[in-house]
C-alpha cells in the first residue's frame, strides 16, 4: 500500500512529534543553517568532543533513490545519474528483498541483516499487542545496530536526511547530526527532494559528517499517483526523475568543488523498483478469508500494497491448520502469485511478519480490508518491484571506474560496503550483506 495510507500513531508517538520532543528535552542540540534556514539536531554535548574524533578524509554518501527502477537510469532522463553508475561500479544484477517496500529496504541498508535479525519486515505489520496495524516508524521497531551508530562508536560521525516521516521516525537519535523537516515542511509524511538535496548540502557544509544517509522521495511519490500505468511513463515521474537527476548533478558538482569527490565513494541505488495496477485488478483477501468458517474472526491481514501479510489470531495449538487453510484460499484468488508459509527458510522476515506472506502477480495490487482501502496504482512489495539501480560512484581510487560486476547486488550490501570502506568490523553474527567494493 502506499504508505500514506498506513495509519500513523497520533500526538507524542508520531515521527516529527517525537523528535520535537528529544530536541525539547535536551537530548539534542538544534542547529539551523543560516543561508538556507533549515534545521539540524545534533547529539547534545558532541561538539567539544568532535574535534577529538578520528580523522580520515574518507566519506561515504549514500542516495536512495525512492521506488526508481533500474531502467529509467537509461531512459535519456538522467544524465547525472547515468555518469556516475557509468563513471563507478555498476551492478546490474541488483535486487530490493523481501517485503521489497521502503522501511525494510532502509532498514536492510543500514544494518546489514535481513529483517528476521532487525524487527522490520514491512512497512505495515499487525501488531499484536496493540490489537491493530500499524507502520514500523518507531526507533524501538529496529532492533540490530545500524551503520550509523557503529561507525559513531568508532569516532566517525554520520548524518540522517530522509524524506519520508516514518524513515525518520524509525532511524530516530541514531545519527551524529539528522536533518529536523519538520519546522520547515508541513507534515505531508515527504518533502521534496529540492529540500532534501539542499539539506543534503547544507549539512555537509555544516558538519561533514564521514556518512551521510540520503532519502530522494519523489521518484517514488510520483509513481505512486501516476494513473497511466505500467505502458506510459506519466509526465509527472518523468518530470521527478528529471528534477532529482538535476539535483544529484549538482550533489556531485558540490564534492568535486569542494575538494571531497577523491575522498568519497556515492553509493546509489533504490529501496525497491516500482509496478502499476489497473483498477480491475485488486486483490482483497479478507472477504474469501472471511467466508471460511474456521477462519472467520480470527485472522488480520496488513496491507504492503504488492503483498498482505495475514496473521493467526486463534489460539497457537490451530495455527499449523491455520496457515494451510489461509494459503490454500489465498492461492486461489486471482492475481495471487504466491501465499508463503511466513517460516520458509529463504523469506527471512520473522514473526513480525505474520504467519503466511501473500505476494500478487505483476500489474495487481492488494487492497484489505476492503477493495476501497488502497486506490493507488502505483505499488511495490511483490515480486515484480525487486530489481533496483545500485552502482558505487565516486573519486576514491577504492571505486573502480567504468567496471560492472556479474555479481548479486542486495540492499543488505549497503552497510557492508560502507563499513568494509571505514574499517569497521562486521558486527556480531556478521552481516547478512557482503561488501560490494
Ligand atoms: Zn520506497
Amino acid at each position: 500500500m502506499c504508505e500514506s495510507d498506513v495509519p500513523r500513531p497520533a500526538g507524542a508517538d508520531a515521527p516529527f512529534a517525537r523528535g520535537l520532543g528529544e530536541i525539547r528535552a535536551g537530548r539534542r542540540t538544534v542547529l539551523t543553517a543560516a543561508a538556507s534556514g533549515l534545521a539540524f539536531s545534533t547529539v547534545a554535548g558532541l561538539q567539544p568532543a568532535l574535534a577529538a574524533r578520528a580523522s580520515t578524509r574518507k566519506r561515504a554518501y549514500v542516495l536512495v533513490v525512492d521506488g526508481c527502477r533500474p531502467e529509467e537510469i537509461d531512459s535519456g532522463l538522467t544524465p547525472n545519474l547515468l555518469a556516475l553508475r557509468e563513471g563507478g561500479l555498476h551492478h546490474p544484477r541488483a535486487t530490493s528483498m523481501p517485503v521489497m517496500e521502503t522501511i525494510p529496504n532502509h532498514t536492510m541498508m543500514m544494518t546489514g541483516v535481513r529483517p528476521d535479525r532487525s524487527g522490520v519486515p514491512a512497512n505495515a505489520v499487525y501488531d499484536r499487542e496493540l490489537g491493530d496495524v500499524r507502520t514500523l516508524d518507531q526507533p524501538s521497531d529496529l532492533r540490530f545496530p545500524t551503520i550509523l551508530e557503529r561507525l559513531d562508536k568508532r569516532g566517525l560521525s554520520t548524518g540522517t536526511v530522509l524524506s519520508k516521516e516514518y524513515l525518520y521516525g524509525i532511524f530516530g537519535e541514531r545519527a551524529t547530526h539528522r536533518w529536523e523537516p519538520a519546522p520547515i515542511v508541513p507534515i505531508s509524511g515527504h518533502a521534496p527532494d529540492e529540500f532534501t538535496m539542499r539539506a543534503t548540502l547544507d549539512m555537509i557544509e555544516e558538519f561533514d559528517p564521514h556518512l551521510v544517509f540520503v532519502n530522494l522521495g519523489d521518484v517514488d511519490r510520483l509513481g505512486h499517483s501516476d494513473l497511466t500505468g505500467p505502458t506510459t511513463l506519466e509526465a509527472a515521474r518523468r518530470l521527478a526523475l528529471l528534477n532529482t537527476d538535476r539535483l544529484v548533478g549538482n550533489f556531485v558538482a558540490e564534492l568535486k568543488s569542494s575538494g571531497r569527490w577523491e575522498h568519497s565513494i556515492v553509493v546509489v541505488l533504490a529501496d525497491h523498483s516500482m509496478d502499476w495496477s489497473y483498477p480491475d485488478r485488486i486483490v482483497s483477501l479478507d472477504g474469501p478469508l472471511s467466508d471460511d468458517p474456521f477462519l472467520a474472526g480470527r485472522f488480520a491481514i496488513a496491507d504492503n500494497g504488492g503483498a498482505d501479510l495475514v496473521y493467526w489470531t486463534g489460539p497457537a495449538a490451530d495455527r499449523d491448520k491455520a496457515v494451510r487453510r489461509i494459503r490454500r484460499i489465498a492461492s486461489e484468488v486471482p492475481g495471487v502469485l504466491k501465499a508463503w508459509d511466513r517460516r520458509a527458510g529463504w523469506l527471512r522476515l520473522g514473526p513480525e511478519s505474520g504467519d503466511v506472506v501473500v505476494f500478487c502477480e505483476a500489474g495487481w495490487r492488494f487492497s484489505d480490508p476492503d477493495v476501497f482501502s488502497n486506490p493507488i496504482p502505483g505499488n511495490h512489495g511483490h515480486p515484480a518491484t525487486r530489481a533496483i539501480p545500485f552502482f558505487i560512484g565516486g573519486g576514491h581510487p577504492a571505486v573502480p571506474a567504468g567496471r560492472v560486476s556479474s555479481r548479486h547486488a542486495r540492499t543488505t550490501d549497503v552497510a557492508p560496503t560502507v563499513g568494509a570502506f571505514f574499517g569497521l568490523k562486521p558486527p556480531r553474527g556478521g552481516y547478512d550483506g557482503r561488501a560490494r567494493l
